[in-house]
């Protein structure tokens, strides 16, 4: 999990692959369709953009599934989520008005800003809706060593 942005993704891209993360097997286009009240072939163009970028395996007959880079991003896009409704309820929103609120524009948050607002709320391990994964923080250890030259 390094050299990402976390602005790869369209707002729209984003949700298919949270979506396909929340499955965890594999996904049929119909049942994504109707999941998001989306046109199929709205749906195949986006998931075949997705799989020829490496986040998305298509097997065929069966469906789609992420593949390790796919799993991977997607650990971020739920630390970037619960981050910041996380921050959202701290200035007075509820728990919903937070999740909403930030659905609006998560995509749009790069994933250095979200390191440092993740840094300064102390890696917080519960977020507004579920627990939050620190695993692509970047944490410490690398500030140390740039120091030391
Ligand atoms: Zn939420
Ligand atoms: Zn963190």
């Amino acid at each position: 999990m390094d050299d990402i942005t976390g602005l790869e993704l369209s707002p729209r891209k984003i949700e298919y692959l949270k979506y396909l993360f929340e499955r965890s097997d594999n996904v049929r286009t119909t049942e994504i369709s109707n999941h998001m009240n989306v046109d199929p072939s709205t749906i195949t163009k986006a998931i075949n953009e997705l799989a020829s970028s490496g986040y998305v395996n298509h097997v065929p007959y069966r469906g789609f599934s992420l593949t390790e880079k796919g799993k991977d991003y997607a650990h971020f896009l739920l630390r970037r989520h619960r981050i910041l409704s996380l921050m959202l309820n701290h200035y007075g929103l509820t728990a919903e008005e937070s999740c909403a609120e930030v659905a609006r524009f998560e995509g749009y948050v790069s994933k250095k800003a979200i390191n440092a607002i993740c840094d300064s709320m102390g890696h917080p391990a519960f977020g507004v809706c579920g627990r939050i994964e620190h695993d692509s923080c970047n944490l410490k250890h690398e500030h140390h060593e740039e120091k030391e030259e």
